[in-house]
């Protein structure tokens, strides 16, 4: 779940809400649409997606780049953030929900800057490098499936231009990372890459307690 941010109280939960979140109507929709689905909770929270689209405003991002499209809601926040001849590659296996993206891409005249590659994520970044892509990314978003997050960092780095920023999601998976007694895979592989990054000299890093924990990588 990442709805909201981590550790915060209701209470404050929603004073943070009220005096900070600007979110578009469309995105109000898409976010009431998604609420309805059973896998609802693997929306990026709204705080969050104005975060990023923050970032995107201040790096004057044109190329950007998204593993894990879901129902669309961050690559929505981020679509309407670019500049007009800005575009995003965005990478999913599911079309039964990037159906739901599409639909609401279309109703916000983004659809044609977003190119959306339907096979698994661990395949499409090394075929965009493939394609020449590399050192070409200003902005990318990993949140999909945790197990591969470390192909998903790699590949996303070898395609980020230096001085490109990387936002990885769920790094602190509920608190799950630094429960000694939380031994699932997903977790296994989290911690892994968040000890990796620590010592990584190709990136500086900032994570951010925002929502289920973000981490901040920029490429060196
Ligand atoms: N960023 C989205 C949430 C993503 S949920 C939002 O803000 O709403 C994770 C997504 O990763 C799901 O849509 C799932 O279909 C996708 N996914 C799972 N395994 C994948 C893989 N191997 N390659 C690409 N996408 C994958
Ligand atoms: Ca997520």
């Amino acid at each position: 779940m990442a709805l909201r941010s981590i550790g915060l109280s209701d209470t404050l939960q929603e004073y943070l809400l009220s005096v900070s979140l600007r979110e578009p109507e469309i995105l109000r929709r898409l976010r009431e649409e998604t609420a309805a689905m059973p896998r609802a909770d693997c929306q990026t929270a709204p705080e969050q997606g104005q975060f990023m689209a923050f970032l995107v405003r201040l790096m004057g991002a044109r190329r950007t780049l998204e593993v894990g499209v879901f129902t669309g809601y961050s690559s929505l926040w981020v679509a309407l953030a670019l500049p007009p001849d800005g575009e995003m590659t965005a990478c999913d296996i599911s079309a039964e929900w990037t159906a739901v993206a599409r639909r609401y891409w279309a109703e916000a005249g983004v659809a044609g800057k977003i190119d959306l590659r339907l096979s698994p994520a661990a395949e499409t970044l090394p075929r965009l490098l493939a394609e020449g892509r590399g050192d070409s990314v200003d902005f990318a978003f990993i949140d999909a499936d945790k197990l591969n997050y470390d192909a998903y960092y790699e590949g996303c780095l070898a395609l980020l231009r230096p001085g490109g920023l990387l936002a990885i999601d769920n790094v602190l998976r509920h608190g799950a990372v630094a429960d000694p007694q939380d031994t699932a895979p997903e977790t296994g592989a989290v911690r892994a890459l968040n000890r990796k990054l620590l010592e990584d000299e190709r990136v500086d890093i900032s994570l951010v307690p925002i929502a289920d924990g973000l981490t901040l990588a920029r490429k060196r």
